[in-house]
């Protein structure tokens, strides 16, 4: 490989990041200034250094930025060699670490993990059970934070002595931990804090590592910063991309400290500088700079677009929300029809506050046959038919999950009442043994419980052991990378008919129901293809003298996979074929782009949120949001919110400057939008279907946006008084001009 060639197609700074031989590099730019790409080209490097991908681990926001970044590496590279590389989530990587290692700190094997839905459902249990008075979320989010931080408890207030509230909450947070041990689970805090302590304890299992990388460092936490100073023990050598303008996870306060921490523990890191916008119009940027500037705090960067000026962002005021939901319904229509097949539904974006705003959203593409995916909010996985079934999953896996055991010993219905598995649960408690083990024991006679069951029940109760066990025998005899998944879940769906159940119980919508089910056997069936074909790579390289477990098996691959793919909540349904819009919470589209994006809602209370009390981070979001557009930005706000109160525009909207940037109308989807859009599409992603499927349809339009002589066109291109030349001194198209410096 040869390493220069990794280096072409990137601005000077990006080449100095992505081959600086310094330890410790810290890449802090601005939004689409390419930190990912740039972190993307420097593990590549490392790799054409001599570096194997197995010494190098790479963390990334989310799961769908892990995946990308494998795939480009795959193709600037082209030997597969990326499939070996320590690439995910901090949590999937803790939970590799742990799988492979967790017995030297007692963690059992085959643990399970845990969902936000399963925590909740835990701490609710808890909380009923002993009638305390503290609602569940609450307690969650505490208990999440505390571990957070470490885990540590000190909830003592000024006198020393602990207030009821926090008697209440220790006691919580002890049960809590206590059910998940008993489950063999790991919540998604967990993961990071026994990983922590696993690589404290066992710096050997990361003494291969040669060069560790994060994305989005302004987001990591505490753990986080310690497992990075901790996967790089051995060799430091570390490179963080940031932008402390997108903090958005409400840890700004622990970034700013982290990126300290970071120059104190690390007192040689090079700083580089990316200072050039290659995703939005150069309007669309200056925009959203004039929003982030508000904040006098800041420490100003400097970021330049390097697209024209595109089509003003607009700014639109509608009569209700339902209008709203409408107006953007017809916006994508009519840029369907201008753009002539050069952008597809996936192009499109529309980002929220907060997801109980898509509601109206939602109908208006629904009755339009607009095809979506909600992302952030009511997702697959969690579907109720859906879940039931990888509740099966889990339980085949590993019984001893007392809450999926709870949940489908009825479902489908069995005629169990709620009150006996309530009963059995709290007697499995008592006993301090796991539900299952108290139910294999009645079933088989060993042990009787002193709960009492119906003779119809205890049959049914039986034949559902029975399920169990079959499939737990089915796994055990697969080979263990055997193609078990898609085989269980279709044993589970024969055994406890349930399609007919479906239909039975839910035949409102059992077709959409059944569609799901189906869908998840195709994920089952390509994610067994991704792993067979060593595409998904799992295993952590062996270490001489180091006593590890084997591999997960198939089925715990995949559970895995699903239970962190959700954690991330922005990785949608992989393997549709369809295109749709997406709907997104601004938070889990951090880090991407689309060509057109809206941002409804703009009032104040939905943004700045009513319950947020940090203006500034609200503040972030919305510049977050404005920098996910590369062609087209659409805001909205409605005259009067869901309730049919009057609404007032979002504060940061208001600056005279900044409105002067808007358009407050549609925006005129003419012929010079669309070649500005191809120009962006172009540049940010060459290789995509649409553009050149439509290239000859674009060309007749720069025809005739860009007549020989260069004359200059374009709706709102004069505005503009900036630096649009390519570095390389090159028009941008063929034959187009950068719009003239006055
Ligand atoms: P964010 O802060 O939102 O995460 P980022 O800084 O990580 O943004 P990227 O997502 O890496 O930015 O890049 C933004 C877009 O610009 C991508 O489509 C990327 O492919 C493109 N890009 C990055 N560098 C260049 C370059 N030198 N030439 C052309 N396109 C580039
Ligand atoms: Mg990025």
């Amino acid at each position: 490989m040869n390493p220069d060639a990794l280096l072409t197609n990137l601005n000077p700074s990006q080449q100095a990041a992505v081959s600086s031989f310094a330890d410790t590099l810290a890449i802090l730019a601005g939004p689409g200034s390419g930190k990912t790409h740039t972190l993307t080209s420097r593990t590549a490097w490392l790799l054409s250094q001599g570096l194997q991908p197995w010494n190098i681990i790479v963390a990334t926001f989310t799961v769908k930025a892990a995946r990308e970044m494998k795939e480009r590496i795959g193709k600037l590279l082209g030997n597969g060699l990326e499939s070996k590389l320590v690439l995910g989530t901090f949590h999937s990587i803790s939970r590799r670490y742990l799988a492979r290692y967790g017995h030297l700190i007692g963690i059992k094997k085959d643990f399970g993990i845990a969902d936000t839905g399963d925590s909740a459902a835990i701490i609710k249990r808890i909380c009923k059970r002993n009638n305390y008075l503290m609602d569940p979320k609450v307690a969650r989010s505490r208990i999440s934070g505390r571990k957070a931080r470490g885990g540590v408890v000190q909830e003592k207030s000024k006198s020393g002595a602990k207030s009821v509230e926090a008697q209440e909450f220790d006691a919580i947070y002890t049960a809590y931990e206590e059910a998940l041990k008993v489950s063999n689970l790991l919540d998604y805090d967990d993961l990071l804090l026994r990983c922590v302590e696993l690589l404290r304890d066992h710096p050997d299992c990361v003494s291969n590592v040669e060069a560790v990388l994060i994305d989005e460092f302004q987001d990591t936490n505490l753990v986080q910063f310690d497992l990075m100073r901790l996967f790089a023990s051995q060799r430091k050598r570390i490179t963080i991309v940031g932008d402390p303008d997108q903090s958005i996870y409400g840890f700004r306060a622990a970034e700013i400290k982290n990126y300290k921490r970071m120059l104190r523990q690390y007192p040689d890191t090079v700083t580089i500088a990316l200072e050039e916008n290659y995703r939005s119009s150069a309007s669309i940027l200056m925009s959203a700079l004039s929003v982030i500037e508000q904040d006098d705090a800041r420490v100003k960067k400097s970021l330049m677009p390097t697209h024209l000026v595109g089509t003003r962002p607009v700014l639109r005021k509608l009569a209700g929300a339902y209008k709203e939901a409408e107006w953007i319904v017809t916006e994508i229509q009519r840029c369907q029809g201008m753009t002539g097949g050069l952008l597809d539904l996936n192009d499109y974006a529309i980002l929220l506050r907060s997801s109980a705003l898509s509601r109206l959203i939602e109908t208006a593409l629904g009755k339009a046959g607009i095809a979506y995916k909600m992302v952030g909010g009511l997702r697959f996985y969690d579907r109720m038919e859906i879940k039931t079934i990888l509740d099966y999953l889990r339980v085949i896996n590993q019984p001893d999950n007392n809450d999926a055991l709870a949940r489908i010993i009825n479902t489908p219905s069995r005629r169990i009442g709620d009150a006996t598995i309530k009963s059995l649960l709290e007697e499995a408690d008592r006993k301090k043994v796991t539900l299952w083990s108290l139910l294999l024991g009645t079933v088989q006679g060993r042990q009787a419980t002193t709960v009492k069951i119906q003779k119809q029940a205890e049959q049914a109760l039986s034949k559902f052991v029975n399920i169990i066990l079959t499939a737990q025998g089915k796994l055990k005899s697969a080979a263990k990378d055997g193609p078990a998944t898609v085989e269980l879940i279709n044993f589970v769906l024969e055994k406890t008919n349930y399609e007919r159940w479906l239909e039975e119980h839910h035949n409102d919508v059992t077709k959409a129901r059944w569609d799901n089910v189906k869908e998840l056997i195709t994920q089952a069936a390509d994610f067994q293809d991704l792993v067979t074909s060593g595409y998904e790579d799992e295993a952590l390289p062996e270490i001489e003298g180091l006593e590890q477990q084997d591999d997960d098996n198939h089925l715990s691959k995949f559970l895995s996979n699903v239970a962190l793919a959700s954690e991330v909540k922005n990785d949608d349904v992989e393997g549709t074929q369809t295109a749709q819009v997406t709907i997104s919470t601004i938070h889990a589209a951090k880090g991407l782009e689309w060509p057109v994006v809206f941002i409804p809602a703009a009032y104040e209370g939905s943004i700045p949120h009513s319950r947020a009390d940090d203006v500034d981070e609200e503040r972030r979001l919305l510049y977050v949001a404005m920098t996910r557009a590369k062609a087209l930005l659409y805001m909205s706000v409605p005259l009067k919110n869901s309730q049919s109160e009057a609404t007032t525009l979002c504060p940061f909207l208001t600056s005279t400057s900044l409105i002067n940037l808007l358009e407050k109308r549609g925006p005129s989807l003419g012929s010079s939008m669309v070649q500005s859009m191809s120009q962006i599409l172009r540049r940010t992603c060459p290789t995509q279907k649409g553009i050149a499927e439509s290239s000859s349809f674009l060309r007749s339009i720069e025809d005739d946006l860009f007549p020989e002589d260069g004359e200059e066109s374009g709706e709102s291109n004069s505005r503009w008084n900036l630096e649009m030349s390519d570095k390389n001194g090159s028009n941008y198209l063929n034959n187009q001009q950068a719009p003239k410096r006055r």
